[in-house]
């Protein structure tokens, strides 16, 4: 029987060859670690791929280290970075023991001192460093620059690393990073390793010699041709760093890759309600909104829509193909050209795997989107 619409759709054949690509990238480099950005996508499925295949877990919650550990991640291949965090979250993260925070300013490193103390542990932890390098993507999603909340700014990097080499309950591992999402042109990540090594040289000048360098993720996928591209640049993105970051023989390079191990594995299926047509446009109204998918909605993403099972329609016109939540926002795409659409016609919302079933929400009184993979339901994407 074919499930009820909208649903979520995994190719999880298509993750495994990801994740065989990114072993095979990093398989040299023995001192190269990839953790997974949880926060893309936490369904267990999907995490228990992704856990046998050997990857870290990048978290931004306390919930997320949990779950991470509640889906088999080794704590120690657990990283754990974010602006606000909790003394709760602190505390879960101290009573896991994993392998690092990733600590974004004074007051935090303070209370996570004393939370340890209180503990009796020692937190490792990296600091996150704005390394004020501007990535070319969505405003929305960049992360790394100085007028972004994120991060340590380099000007007080010096005196805070001092800070966290001297508490008692720290132990200071290195440096963190993370400048953007959906970054394809790979100059961004050049001029991050470029920053790093200026960096790197200005704390040797001070006898730090940091052991973890961590670079963060944001490496981006094609929306526009999904099905040429299921599968990332791994070898462009990984041989930047080769190339242009100056690492010492006993460091330890990190990675937290989110959207590009999940994004093109999943899609978001949906049918067609109605067809309206008003005297300028004409609309394709579906059952999925931005309460399964509000990407398009929050920062104007686009995805590749098409029919899911292939229409018999040769003829093709345009549709804005649009949701049923009470929000102008709600519009997947316009001027979409389809096969002439009607009621009951399937769609696929491509490139849905990640920033999509983690960010649904229930508005309108909605229930959360079901998922299913490539195991139970055959759709020919
Ligand atoms: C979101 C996030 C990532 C993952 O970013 P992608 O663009 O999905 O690869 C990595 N690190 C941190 C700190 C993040 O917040």
């Amino acid at each position: 029987m074919f499930p009820e619409t909208p649903f979520y759709y995994y190719d999880t054949a298509l993750l495994r060859t990801t994740l065989a690509a990114i072993a095979k990238e990093i398989a040299p480099y023995p001192n190269y670690h990839v953790h997974y950005a949880m926060k893309a996508n936490a369904n267990p499925r999907l995490l228990e791929i992704i856990q046998q295949a050997g990857l870290g877990a990048d978290c931004v919650s306390g919930g997320e280290v949990q779950k991470a550990i509640d889906a088999g991640f080794p704590a120690d291949k657990i990283v754990y970075a974010g602006v606000g965090k909790s003394d709760r979250e602190i505390l879960t993260a101290l009573q896991h023991d994993i392998f690092c925070f990733n600590v974004e300013s004074i007051p935090e490193l303070e209370v996570i001192n004393e939370l340890a103390a209180r503990e009796g542990k020692i937190a490792r932890v990296c600091l996150r460093i704005n390394p004020d390098v501007e990535a070319h993507t969505h405003t929305h999603i960049i992360t790394g620059m100085a007028e972004n909340k994120f991060g340590i700014a380099l000007h007080d990097m010096l005196q805070v690393v001092q800070l966290a080499q001297q508490l008692s309950n720290i132990s200071f591992l290195g440096l963190h990073f993370h400048i953007g999402s959906q970054i394809t042109n790979m100059q961004d990540f050049v001029a991050l390793c470029q920053r790093i090594n200026e960096i790197q040289h200005l704390l040797h000048k001070h006898a730090i010699y940091p052991s973890v360098i961590n670079v963060g993720g944001g490496l981006g996928i094609d929306y526009q041709t999904p099905s040429e591209h299921p599968i990332a640049d791994f070898k462009a993105y990984f041989r930047v760093f080769t190339q242009h970051l100056h690492l010492r023989p006993e460091q330890s390079l990190h990675f937290e890759l989110g959207r590009s191990v999940v994004a093109q594995c999943g899609s978001l299926i949906t049918r067609v309600l109605y067809v309206k047509q008003t005297a300028t446009k004409q609309f394709a109204i579906v059952d999925a909104g931005m309460t399964e998918l509000i990407r398009p909605a929050l920062y104007q993403a686009k995805h590749k829509i098409h029919h899911a099972i292939p229409s018999l329609h040769h003829a093709t016109q345009r549709y804005d193909i649009v949701g049923p939540i009470c929000e102008s926002s709600d519009v997947f795409d316009k001027d979409v050209l389809l096969p002439i659409t009607q009621r009951g016609d399937l769609l696929a919302i491509r490139s849905a795997g990640a920033y999509g079933e983690s960010m649904a929400s229930t508005y309108n009184c909605r229930p959360l989107p079901p998922n299913y993979t490539d195991e139970e339901v055959d759709l020919p994407l």
